[in-house]
């Protein structure tokens, strides 16, 4: 089970992505450390979507970009009722959705209480 999310680190420059590219986004170098992205980062910015398309539970469905304190940028679920700009979340590693029965695991966004 995963539970850490991890980025991947540049060998020549250090720019870090998540998610992993084949090529680095800055110097296209292919060459990359996986590292933890860390504990904690800050919600950017928010939507929630009415429309869901079939096997998300959660409606309305609130999609978020968090921030790393490495200044890397993910997406994902937001598991807070009133979410806010700046808040605090931690990534925790959960089902996502039911696709034909399967379910789908990823990361969500839970705030830092
Ligand atoms: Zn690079």
């Amino acid at each position: 089970m995963q539970e850490k999310m991890m980025g991947f680190k540049c060998r020549r420059c250090g720019k870090v992505m998540y998610p992993p590219h084949e090529r680095c986004l800055s110097c296209r170098n292919t060459e990359f450390d996986e590292i933890s992205l860390g504990d904690e980062c800050n919600l950017i910015t928010y939507t929630k979507l009415y429309a869901l398309p079939r096997g998300i539970e959660m409606s309305p469905l609130t999609l978020g970009i968090v921030e790393f304190r490495n200044k890397v940028r993910a997406m994902g679920q937001i598991m807070a009722d009133d979410p806010k700009p700046g808040m605090s979340l931690h990534p925790v590693w959960g089902k996502l959705r039911t696709i034909d029965e399967k379910e789908v695991f990823g990361f969500k966004f839970e705030p830092i209480l």
